[in-house]
């Protein structure tokens, strides 16, 4: 039985290796696989892209209302300073009713939200009038805003940097404007303040997220206002950041992805300068909070990704798995057909031949005989036999033993076959130490011939044989000829029997000799010369 490899995983691997289909279904789903990561990669790079971009239009409008509204405040304030100025440079500072004044101030002040406070000072600084309960004479000539005006004679809206102020000790951003003599010379300044919280109101209302910031500054990077407010920064130097670096690479109006020096965190800014006052406003949100929802997005798309490709990995397993599982069972099957001829052929061969000796058995012989005899008939050539039997074969045996004897038989047997010149000849083990010889074509003269030769041939193998006369092993002979005609229903083993009575003479004349029918037709014919034969 050969060995059963179907289970033998080398055998498995190579059958994968070695089928086109498996790699190509391999090769396929690895390409399908890559394109849809490639795909999906590059689907959620534009994704995240977009998403940016978008945040980026959003903040850069955030930054365009706040400055709006910024200005505007700023404009608010400036419209009644404006007033304010008119109002003393046509009356005169020293003719002006200073109660109507203040009064004027005051409503002014409750009036316009934007407004802390309004302030006339004098050409040396002193308070002239207030919009303020507290009592006068204070001084604010050391204010950068005072001494600005002093020496500048632009009529314009001054926007300072944010202080303390001197009345309530409140963060205000000063705005203000100078007052000119009727001669032109200064004659002091109106100043409106802004409570820096006051844009606390005002840029609550703008959604930056959990860790985004707006931020308010001089141009010159102060910092006004930041929001989530903090009292603490105001006032401080922002130079340094990333809004105001921005500002300084790209101009009034801009926006870029920054890591924030102070707390590490990536933000997008976006930022504006104020039209027609030194102040910028920006705003910033977090990256991370930005891409948040795109995360959340891309993870369930990655787990759905990862789920489609396992199930086609599964798949693709599965099928080259059914390829292999095919290729061997065809392997098994090719194999299974060989072993199955090779069986067929050694029965064919244990059916035709005798175990023993190795040459045509009993079986066969009939069946050549009858089909020699048939030919034999067709062609009206002679058929003849010979009947070989070993001599004293039993006292051979009971010398030298059975396993002896059986080894004398297959070398008698090979003398026997080797001594054929025909290839038509054949040799078979007719039974025990009896050996039959068919001869088709050959005459009465030519098989006692053969048969001569192959008596000689097996005392020339000089096998030693104590108990026989000549001391080696010899055969004796009967050889038998007979011509059929075509359609002949004579049994073809009369040939064999009348071999037999031949033999049984030779044995009766001595032993070691051949007879055949042709000499004993002879003597006969000599005897009764009118009989007719079908002997050959
Ligand atoms: P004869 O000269 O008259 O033929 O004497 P014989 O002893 O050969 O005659 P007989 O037919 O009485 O004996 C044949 C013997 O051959 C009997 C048997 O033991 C032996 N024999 C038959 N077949 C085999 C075999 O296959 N192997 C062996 N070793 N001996 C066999
Ligand atoms: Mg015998
Ligand atoms: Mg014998």
């Amino acid at each position: 039985m050969p060995p059963d490899r179907s289970s033998d995983p080398h055998i498995s691997r190579l059958a994968a290796k070695k089928r086109p289909a498996v790699r190509y279904v391999i090769a396929f789903l690895s390409v399908f696989c890559l394109l849809l990561v490639a795909f999906i990669t590059w689907d959620a790079w534009q994704a995240r892209k977009q998403r940016l971009a978008d945040t980026a239009t959003v903040t850069s409008n955030m930054a365009l209302a706040l400055a709006a509204q910024g200005e505007s405040t700023i404009r608010v304030v400036d419209t009644v300073l404006a007033g304010v100025v008119e109002r003393i440079e046509h009356d005169g500072l020293d003719k002006t009713d200073r109660q109507r004044l203040r009064t004027h101030l005051r409503n002014m002040v409750s009036q316009v939200d934007e407004l802390h406070g309004l302030f006339v000072y004098g050409a040396d600084g002193s308070w002239v009038v207030t919009s303020l309960d507290q009592p006068m004479g204070g001084n604010n000539s050391d204010r950068a805003y005072f001494r600005h005006h002093r020496v500048s004679k632009d009529r314009g809206v001054y926007v300072g940097l944010p202080v303390r102020s001197r009345s309530t000790n409140v963060w205000i951003l000063p705005v203000s404007r100078r007052l000119n003599n009727p001669d032109g010379s200064f004659g002091g300044v109106v100043l409106g303040s802004i409570r820096v919280d006051y844009f606390s109101q005002l840029y609550e209302r703008f959604d930056t997220g959990q860790s985004g910031t707006i931020l308010l500054m001089h141009d010159n990077g102060t910092l006004i206002y930041r929001h989530p407010f903090d009292e603490q920064l105001v006032g401080s130097d922002v130079t340094k950041g990333s809004i105001y670096r921005i500002y300084q690479e790209q101009g009034p109006v801009g926006s870029a992805m920054l890591r924030s020096y102070i707390d590490g965190v990536e933000r997008l800014y976006s930022y504006r300068h104020f039209d027609g006052f030194p102040l910028i406003v920006g705003t910033a949100m977090a990256k991370d909070e930005i891409l948040a929802k795109w995360w959340r997005s891309t993870m369930v798309l990655v787990g759905v990704i990862t789920v489609i490709i396992a199930a086609l990995a599964g798949f693709g397993w599965r099928l080259a798995r059914q390829f292999v599982i095919r290729d061997n069972l065809e392997k098994e099957l090719v194999s299974a057909r060989a072993v199955l001829q090779q069986d067929n052929r050694e029965l064919a061969h244990l059916a035709d031949n005798d175990v023993l000796t190795g040459i045509a058995n009993r079986r066969r012989f009939e069946y050549e005989l009858e089909l020699e005899k048939k030919r034999a008939g067709r062609n009206g050539s002679p058929l003849s036999l010979v009947l070989v039997d070993v001599d004293y074969f039993k006292r051979y045996n009971d010398t030298y033993g059975h396993v002896a004897g059986d080894d004398c038989l297959r070398r008698v047997a090979a003398v026997i076959r080797d001594s054929l010149g025909r290839p038509t000849d054949l040799a078979a083990r007719y039974g025990g130490e009896e050996f039959a010889v068919l001869l088709p074509g050959t005459d009465a003269h030519g098989a006692r011939n053969v048969a001569e030769h192959v008596r000689l041939a097996v005392m020339q193998a000089a096998i030693p044989h104590a108990s026989n006369p000549p001391g080696v092993v010899t055969i004796s002979a009967g050889v038998c000829t007979m011509r059929f005609t075509s359609g002949d229903d004579t049994d073809p083993t009369l040939l064999v029997e009348r071999a037999d009575a031949l033999l049984y003479r030779a044995k009766q004349s001595g032993r070691n000799r051949v007879r055949s029918d042709d000499e004993e037709e002879e003597k006969h014919d000599s005897a009764q010369p009118g009989q007719a034969a079908r002997h050959a």
